[in-house]
């Protein structure tokens, strides 16, 4: 199945991207094209490739053949593409699943420090967006906080304000609500769906799958290195057609 119409070209373009570790052949020949405003959740066994994946999308891993095309940008096997890499990581925003927030930097300096250093706005500016962006997600009064005083939800919150004062074209989501505690998945999920109807493109690794369900456009299973299966949520979900999606679906839902 495929996505991309003509008239609308690709955000990402993997072709045939293959990546080791070591002698473990992690990535195996995955072609995947993201249309812009496009909302992809990949699902998947774990240890079967997802962060992989993803990482490659920012440049945060290498890889070893295949091409990788994100806004245009280029990068070759092996890194070998520097200049590519500079702009993808300022392009692409991510949330990790362990926040990674700077423990040092109160709520607002974690959020203004990229772009005051990478994009070079002045310190009133970068406030006045950190604040309107902690305002979105609903957090406003914590900006003076540190991250040791927030709770794990309004952390992830922060950690997702942070990666919009980039303006990204793309945000990266590797289960950002897999070290909360239950009752506030809901929060940062709420936060997710919300900048999924404004039309942010999003690659969303998750096993929440009703919120997969309800916010994706397609959904990718991910067997041992390779997608095997895609479709629309309805397709995966009602009528999956791959015995290693059958079998997935039936441990976790
Ligand atoms: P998932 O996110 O689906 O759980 P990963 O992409 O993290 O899977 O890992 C895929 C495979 O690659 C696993 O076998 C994992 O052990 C291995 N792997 C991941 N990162 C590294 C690394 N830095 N060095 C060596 N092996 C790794
Ligand atoms: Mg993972």
């Amino acid at each position: 199945m495929t996505v991309t119409t003509s008239s609308e070209p690709s955000i990402v373009r993997m072709q045939k991207l293959n990546k080791h570790f070591g002698s473990l052949h992690v990535l195996n020949d995955i072609d995947l094209e993201i249309t812009p405003g496009e909302v992809v959740v990949i699902i998947g066994a774990s240890g079967s490739g997802k962060s992989t994946l993803i990482r490659c999308i920012n440049g945060l891993e290498e890889f070893q053949s295949g091409t990788l095309t994100v806004d245009g940008n280029t990068l070759k096997p092996d890194g070998k593409s520097s200049k590519a890499l500079q702009t993808i990581r300022t392009e692409v925003g991510m949330v990790f699943q362990q926040f990674n927030l700077f423990p040092h930097l109160s709520v607002i300096d974690n959020i203004t420090l990229a772009p005051m250093k990478v994009r070079g706005w002045s310190r009133s500016d970068a406030v006045a967006t950190a604040k309107r962006l902690l305002d979105r997600v609903g957090i406003a009064d914590q900006a003076d906080k540190y991250p040791s005083q927030l709770s794990g939800g309004q952390q992830q919150r922060v950690a997702l304000a942070r990666a919009l004062a980039m303006e990204p074209r793309l945000m990266l989501f590797d289960e950002p609500t897999s070290a909360l505690d239950p009752e506030m998945i809901g929060e940062v999920l709420d936060a997710m769906r919300e900048l999924a109807k404004e039309g942010m493109t999003m690659v969303i690794v998750t096993h929440e799958m009703g919120f997969a369900r309800e916010v994706a456009d397609r959904i990718i299973f991910i067997h041992k290195g390779e997608i095997a299966e895609q479709g629309t949520p309805e397709e995966f979900f009602s009528a999956p057609k791959n015995d290693h999606t059958r079998s997935f679906l039936a441990r976790v839902l």
